[in-house]
C-alpha cells in the first residue's frame, strides 16, 4: 500500500528544536515545512493548509495561542489538527491551550518518540489514509492499531521495547542506525541507558522473530549498528 505523505507545518522560533523536529518527522516519512514567526505562519496557513500543525506557544509576531484561536475561527482551518508546544509547569497555559482549541499539547522539554506518537495518533484520527496502520516487510507484519506482530501468520510475542524497536526499524528499512540513534529514537534522548542495552533488546527481538531456519531480517553492521534488511522477503 502506498501512503501519501502527510504534510506537517512546524511553527517554532527555537531553531535547534525546529531542526530536531524536522529531521525526525522527515525520517518518519512526513513532508515538513517550518516557519519561525506566528504572523508568518498565519499568512502561510491562509495560502495552504497542511495536514497537521506543531505550534509553539511563545512566538514572535503572534503568539501560538492567538494563532490557534484565529485558525479555529476560520471555516477553512476550523478542524485543522494542532499540537501545541508549551513550557513545563505552565498548568494554566496548558488549560488555556486546550481552551483555545488545540487538539493536543506537549510539554517542553519532551522526548521525540513521545511527540512522534502524538503526531501519529492525531493524524490517524483526522487523516487515517495518511498513516499506514500496518507495516509489512516480507512475511513480517506489524499492526500499529492492534500492537500485534506476525511472521508468516504466526503471532510474535514482543515486550513493549522490542515492539517499538521493530516498529522503528521497519519504518526505515535499509537504514543503518547506531546504538545511540536507536536509544534516542526508541527509548528517548533524556533517558540514560547503557548502549549495550540496545544489544540485549536486539537479541530478544531476534529470538522472538526467528525460529528454526528462518532468515534473520535484522542486520548487524560491524562498527556501526543495526538495520532491518530492506531486501528481506524479496530474496529467493
Ligand atoms: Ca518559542
Amino acid at each position: 500500500m502506498t501512503v501519501q505523505a502527510a504534510r506537517i507545518l512546524i511553527v517554532e522560533d527555537e531553531e535547534p528544536l525546529t531542526l530536531l523536529l524536522r529531521y525526525n518527522l522527515e525520517a518518519e516519512g512526513y513532508e515538513v515545512d517550518s516557519v519561525a514567526r506566528g504572523d508568518e505562519a498565519e499568512t502561510r496557513l491562509k495560502e495552504q493548509a497542511p495536514d497537521l500543525v506543531v505550534l509553539d506557544w511563545m512566538l514572535p509576531g503572534l503568539s501560538g495561542i492567538e494563532l490557534c484561536r484565529r485558525l479555529r475561527a476560520r471555516p477553512e482551518t476550523k478542524s485543522l489538527p494542532i499540537i501545541m508546544l508549551t513550557a513545563r509547569g505552565e498548568e494554566s497555559e496548558r488549560v488555556r491551550g486546550l481552551a483555545t482549541g488545540a487538539d493536543d499539547y506537549v510539554i517542553k522539554p519532551f522526548s521525540v518518540p513521545e511527540l512522534l506518537a502524538r503526531v501519529r495518533a492525531l493524524l490517524r484520527r483526522s487523516k487515517p489514509e495518511r498513516v499506514a496502520d500496518v507495516l509489512s516487510l516480507g512475511e513480517i507484519q506489524l499492526d500499529r492499531v492492534r500492537k500485534r506482530v506476525t511472521r508468516g501468520g504466526r503471532d510474535i510475542d514482543l515486550g513493549p521495547t522490542e515492539y517499538r524497536l521493530l516498529e522503528f526499524l521497519m519504518e526505515r528499512p535499509g537504514r543503518v542506525f547506531t546504538r545511540e540513534q536507536l536509544l534516542d529514537g526508541v527509548w528517548g534522548s533524556e533517558v540514560y541507558i547503557d548502549e549495550r542495552t540496545v544489544d540485549v533488546h536486539v537479541g530478544r527481538l531476534r529470538k522472538a522473530l526467528n525460529r528454526g531456519n528462518d532468515v534473520d531480517p535484522i542486520r548487524t553492521v560491524r562498527g556501526a549498528g543495526y538495520s532491518i534488511d530492506e531486501r528481506f522477503g524479496k530474496m529467493a
